[in-house]
């Protein structure tokens, strides 16, 4: 990611975003503004950035004009949509932050199956217009990220396994492009753009708002779920049957496996709080009538130490885990795809899974298969499409003061593991990691991904994400 010094024409004038301003219906915040602190915060409380200016935009001719003002004044840009990056991708040192999080609309035709959603809404707005009517667009496994870096960096969630990614539901997208004009990209209409955007993160522009198609799930948006716990020790078996039993299932059903420690709630029993132990949480979105002949088998494996299984609407299956990960935890992560889980890959995750350091840290390994996987790998940006998982290794804790702790453990457990994996990562569980990183986990993608980037945004205005660099001609 390079650095571009501010334009001197702008230094120094007593408050020079007013031209800016005099165009904005939403409005800035600059640093001696006594809500610069909140508003330069993002979800991992590690990262500490100081923007130039961060606009609170209302609609896309906001961002049209901040786009344009950047650029006219060299100032960096940064776009935040959730804030859930880990690297904190959101905000930037000197950058003029557009910072999307007013822009929270959504609109739903249950008629059509479609939602529109604008590009600073979370995953549980979504869900919030969406499960009432029974259905829901493929997204991730917690309702707090955000929809925009979460669904252009591919979207992996409990529903990929039915109805694939979140990118692979994407009709259409509102774009303010690297030369501040708005174009609507969709399978007619700038094709390549729209291939880039379903996988290729926020290098391509400023979505400011996504069409999605939508799904009937479960009854009337009633879906069966929840996690059931095993001991740490039981961590070979449950592993060596999860890994052949989740692919051969229908996509209805998805689970996704981690080592954990039970968490200290009073949902669970006291006499389990903090212990290690191997997880697969599961959600059931068929027909109910068919779920206790599915779901027998997930019951009746093993000796689990809790089997938390219950009906509820697909809103709160999302949103299980939230009050578990509020906003300012340190996060410390590193991840791979994994084609397989092999026998010396479940070996290292019972090993770490006995040295987890502080309660909230855990390894997790979600599937990409089922829907997910019936898409081409050249269909879309998004190129891991050979099945498997997208796993992850993530250090968390609210005390900054176990920074390192967790950080360390996470780099010790992520080289042993490496070796088993199939090489790249999934983009949005990647921190700072350097151009191969990223270039690996593109694939063969990566060549027309860096020349439609040089289409639509040759001079890498778009740069602080997990960037692909305009090709040269
Ligand atoms: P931001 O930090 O706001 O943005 C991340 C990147 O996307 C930045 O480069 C930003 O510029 C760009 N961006 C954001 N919005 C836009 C937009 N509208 N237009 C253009 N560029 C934009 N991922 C999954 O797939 N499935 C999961 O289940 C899942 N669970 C997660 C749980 C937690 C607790 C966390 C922290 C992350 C999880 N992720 C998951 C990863 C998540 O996809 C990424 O962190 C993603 O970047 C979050 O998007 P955001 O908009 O909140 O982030």
């Amino acid at each position: 990611m390079s650095t571009t010094p501010v334009d001197s024409t702008i230094t120094g004038l007593v408050n020079p975003y007013e031209d800016l301003e005099a165009q904005l219906r939403g409005y800035t915040i600059k640093p001696a503004d006594p809500a610069y602190d909140e508003a330069r915060a993002v979800y991992n409380g590690m990262i500490d950035r100081r923007p130039a200016v961060i606009v609170r935009c209302c609609d896309a001719a906001d961002v049209v004009a901040c786009v344009r003002f950047a650029r006219q004044h060299s100032l960096e840009v940064a776009v935040r949509g959730g804030g859930h990056s880990a690297s904190g991708l959101g905000v930037w040192d000197g950058a003029l932050v557009i910072d999307l999080s007013l822009m929270r609309s959504t609109t739903v035709d249950p008629a059509n199956h479609e939602v529109r959603v604008d590009g600073g809404c979370l995953w549980r707005d979504v869900d919030h217009a969406t499960v009432p009517f029974g259905m829901a667009t493929p997204s991730g496994f917690v309702s707090s990220t955000g929809v925009g870096g979460l669904s252009l960096g591919g979207g992996i969630g409990y529903l990929s396994r039915r109805f694939g990614l979140s990118v692979d539901n994407l009709l259409s997208a509102d774009v303010v492009l690297a030369d501040g004009s708005l174009a609507t990209a969709d399978a007619d209409h700038h094709p390549d753009l729209f291939w880039a955007l379903r996988g290729g993160g926020g290098n391509f522009g400023v979505v400011t708002s996504f069409r999605f198609r939508c799904h009937d799930i479960g009854e009337h948006g009633v879906v069966i779920g929840g996690p059931v716990f095993y001991d740490l020790a039981d961590t070979d078996a449950v592993m060596r049957w999860y890994r052949d039993y989740v692919p051969a299932q229908p996509g209805e059903l998805n689970g996704w496996i981690g080592v954990t420690r039970i968490p200290a709630v009073p949902l669970f029993p006291e006499e389990l709080h903090d212990r290690p132990s191997c997880v697969i949480v599961w959600c059931y979105t068929g027909s109910h009538a068919d779920a206790e002949r599915v779901l027998a088998p997930v019951r009746e494996f093993g000796n689990p130490l809790l089997v938390g299984l219950q009906q509820m609407p697909f809103s709160a299956m999302q949103s299980m885990f939230d009050p578990l990960l509020p906003s300012d935890l340190q996060w410390y992560w590193k991840a791979d795809f994994f084609t397989e889980i092999t026998d010396e890959a479940i070996g290292i995750h019972s090993k770490y899974g006995g040295a987890i350091p502080t309660p909230l840290s855990n390894m997790h390994l979600y599937p990409i298969s089922g829907a997910a996987q019936d898409v081409g790998p050249t269909d879309t940006a998004f190129a891991y499409r050979h099945g498997g998982w997208s796993g992850i290794v993530a250090g968390v804790d609210p005390d900054p003061a176990n920074a390192t702790a967790i950080a360390d453990w996470v780099k010790a457990y992520w080289e042993e593991l490496h070796p088993t994996s199939d090489g790249g990562a999934y983009v949005n569980f990647m921190m700072d990691e350097g151009p191969e990183r990223i270039r690996a986990s593109y694939r063969e993608n990566f060549e027309r991904l860096a020349r439609v980037k040089a289409q639509y945004d040759p001079d890498n205005v778009f740069h602080i994400n997990q960037n692909i660099p305009p090709a040269a001609d």
